[in-house]
């Protein structure tokens, strides 16, 4: 990323003499701090041309650019197959929840679900109310979503328009892995039913096989870039599939809409796509996904072990530990509270849990630096045996 020197300096320096804190939260999340910096420049002026980026036309040559090398990075990082669409709309991962079965699914169809956490929830009861002969081919509930089902624990019922999971759950810490923590994919029973996947949290953090997929879609606020855009990578011949299901869609909800508009059939979030291809950019340049995946499995270990030591309860069962979100609990609830705000006071913030399952939460995407969790794990290890 080449840097523009045209900003004034004052204004640089004022921006990058505060102190950052190592951000553990799990969404909006921390950013590569090269990326914030080429954002700080290209707010100013983008390319030379004396214009920021938030402020050019989403028609001009400039942003043309922009989402060009956006697209192509994020195709050439997971080696998106050329029958895939790579789309970037807005909504957030939840209009996924209504944009998905309104286009894959007939009036009379079903959806199966696998319910592994908060999000997938809510994704099954939206689509349920709409399509009641939707079904969980897995409920977490009973067992506090602790862990991903393996396949042998799966039911499914009748054939569905597709089959939806989430491969990491960010409130609850689990992720679907094989022991080494690559990418596990359910077997689902049908050959020719789409399988779609909300990688909010996940997305590009290891390889992954795109064609496995129907459907991939992502909030990119946590691994790919800002609040404001979502991903999807969509096989193209869902992308009118509502057409061939005899159902008549206004022109925003269909996935063939933003296919044709090359995501901007409207004025399209510029700048958190802009900010997206500077994180895929970003990915590239550190190695691409495995060495994403391994430096990912290197952070989380350090997180674990020091959750491992006795003192600290974890929430995920150890087979499906995410290495995304670390979940845990101290002996009481009073001692969370007293962590939380110490861990503040050393320079570790947004670690609260969520409202649903309490205690701490470290998310740890890819640019959270390792040197952040061997701070966590000190302050840990030093936190249990003042507090033991
Ligand atoms: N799915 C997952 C796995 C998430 O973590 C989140 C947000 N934290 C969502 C969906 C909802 O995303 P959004 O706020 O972008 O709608």
């Amino acid at each position: 990323m080449a840097a523009i020197a045209s900003a004034p300096a004052s204004f640089l320096q004022a921006m990058t003499s505060v102190k950052r804190a190592f951000n553990f939260s799990a969404g909006p999340g921390v950013l590569p701090e090269e990326v914030v910096q080429q954002c700080q420049q290209d707010l100013w002026s983008i390319d030379g041309t004396g214009i920021g980026i938030m402020e050019h036309s989403h028609r001009g040559k400039t942003f043309d650019k922009v989402l060009a090398d956006a697209e192509s990075a994020c195709r050439k990082i997971a080696n998106v197959p050329s029958n895939y669409k790579i789309l970037f709309v807005t909504g957030g991962a939840t209009t996924q929840n209504e944009m998905v079965p309104k286009n894959l699914l007939g009036a009379d169809q079903a959806a199966a679900f696998l319910t592994t956490g908060y999000w997938a929830e809510k994704t099954f009861e939206e689509c349920k109310a709409h399509f009641p002969k939707s079904y969980e081919a897995w409920d977490g509930r009973a067992t506090k979503h602790t862990f991903c089902p393996s396949d042998s624990e799966l039911t499914w019922g009748e054939k569905p328009g597709y089959v939806h999971y989430c491969s990491n759950n960010t409130i609850y810490g689990t992720q679907f892995r094989h022991a080494d923590g690559s990418f596990r994919y359910p077997s689902v029973p049908w050959n020719d039913v789409p399988v779609v996947c909300d990688m909010s949290s996940d997305i590009y953090s290891r390889p992954l096989d795109i064609s496995k997929f129907g459907l991939i879609y992502a909030g990119a606020q946590k691994n790919v870039g800002v609040a404001g855009t979502t991903l999807i990578i969509i096989r193209e011949d869902l992308l009118d599939l509502h057409k061939k299901l005899n159902k008549k869609l206004f022109t925003m909800e269909t996935y063939a809409t933003h296919a044709k508009g090359e995501s901007r059939h409207n004025t399209p979030p510029a700048f958190p796509i802009y900010v997206s291809g500077l994180v895929f950019k970003w990915i590239l340049s550190q190695g691409g996904l495995a060495a994403m995946h391994q430096r990912n499995m290197e952070k989380a270990a350090i997180i674990y072990k020091a959750i491992d030591a006795g003192f600290y309860k974890g929430h995920a069962r150890s087979d499906s530990r995410s290495a995304m979100n670390i979940l845990f609990k101290c002996p009481t609830p009073e001692l969370d509270d007293k962590f939380i705000a110490e861990a503040l006071k050393n320079g570790m913030d947004q670690l609260k849990g969520h409202r649903s399952t309490g205690g701490v939460r470290a998310s740890v995407y890819n640019a959270m630096p390792k040197a952040g969790c061997e701070a966590i794990a000190q302050f840990m290890t030093d936190f249990a045996k003042r507090n033991g």
